[in-house]
């Protein structure tokens, strides 16, 4: 909105050469009308005849036949609205489908290439597929280089052959990036028109996300032709069951690591037990230097009651905020059931 603000305030050498384009397709128009008398005699027509026998009831329609002999000057009215049409409509149509096509070809080739060798699927596309729940942002969380070469050159590439201006191009760049973050938001929300403009949407995508359909689905962000021209389409029919059998093993983690989820610091990666027990047994040992036994016992018994109290309360368990308790407990899981919405329970898999 802004950038479109920005355009329409720009001064008149920005905005002020579309009349001009408008009279160059009028011009263009009145030429081809030239060629309409030999045209229509090869199909055995008398332009000038039929001219005359039309000028009086069809005027326009005869000085066109006659090959563009208006009785006066400048264009007709049918010229100018012809080429209006030509140029606010026909042209963009043109260039927007030409680009579609150019970068939905840019990406499908360098995508796969990306999934068929080893090396640039480990160095750059793997970071984009840490993402098995995918959601909207993360549709640009990729390798700076892939972010480079998939989705900058190509949409780049895409607006400089084509000839776009500057506000078509400011249109193009910002319908490819809400089309790939909606592809990748995680929802199939029926009233959403991108998911239905088009076969890939975000249900055609999220396949392409998960651990057994990653070798298909290899179109983006616009179109499935690719895939289907070179049969790396996803054919392994509903997918409903696979979800929900990938939601049942996502909480059996989620179960696992609650049950790991012990008090204290001991959930830290970074924790060297050994180290820590040498440390503690330093430290007593330094205590009963200095004081006896006594306050080592009292601490034991302290410990032990504070370990009781907390199994008791598993809401205290880790002493820290775990967003996936409370949300599992309130938010009830939609995935794999007969939804239009995808990976809804994100949080189960956190
Ligand atoms: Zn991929
Ligand atoms: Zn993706």
């Amino acid at each position: 909105m802004a950038g479109y603000a920005m355009a329409y305030l720009d001064p008149p050498e920005m905005v002020g050469k579309e009349q001009y384009d408008i009279a160059v397709w009028a011009r263009r128009i009145r030429i081809g009308e030239t060629y309409l008398p030999r045209a229509l005699a090869l199909v055995g027509l008398n332009a000038p005849k039929l001219a005359n026998q039309l000028y009086a009831s069809y005027p326009t329609l005869a000085s066109a036949l006659a090959g563009g002999q208006y009785a006066f000057s400048g264009f007709a009215l049918w010229e100018t609205t012809l080429a209006k049409v030509i140029y606010h409509v026909g042209i963009p149509s043109i260039q927007f489908a030409t680009a579609i096509t150019i970068v939905d070809t840019w990406q499908y080739f360098l995508h796969r290439a990306m999934h068929m060798n080893k090396f640039l699927y480990t160095w750059l596309h793997s970071r984009h597929h840490r993402l098995y729940v995918p959601y909207a942002y993360g549709a640009l969380y990729n390798h700076p280089i892939e972010g480079f070469a998939l989705d900058t050159l190509g949409t780049g590439l895409a607006y400089l052959v084509t000839g776009m201006s500057i506000r078509q191009g400011l249109v193009f760049f910002t319908c490819s990036t809400i089309k790939t973050v909606d592809d990748h938001c995680g929802y199939a929300f029926p009233w959403d028109p991108l998911q239905h403009i088009t076969s890939n949407n975000a249900a055609y995508h999220d396949i392409h996300h998960q651990s057994w359909g990653i070798k298909t689905n290899f179109s983006q962000p616009f179109f499935t032709f690719w895939d289907r021209l070179l049969g790396t389409t996803w054919t392994g029919g509903d997918v409903s069951s696979r979800y929900e059998r990938d939601r049942i093993s996502a909480q059996k983690k989620v179960d696992a690591d609650k049950t790991k989820l012990e008090p204290s610091v001991t959930n830290s990666p970074a924790v060297d037990l050994a180290k820590a027990q040498e440390q503690a047994a330093q430290s007593q040992q330094s205590v009963m230097d200095a004081h006896g036994p006594a306050p080592i016992v009292e601490e034991q018994r302290e410990e032990q009651e504070i370990k009781r109290n907390l199994r008791k309360s598993p809401r205290r368990r880790t002493g820290t905020f775990d967003p996936r308790s409370s949300l599992a407990a309130s938010v009830p899981s939609l995935h794999g059931r007969s939804t239009p919405i995808l990976h809804a329970d994100v949080h189960n898999t956190l």
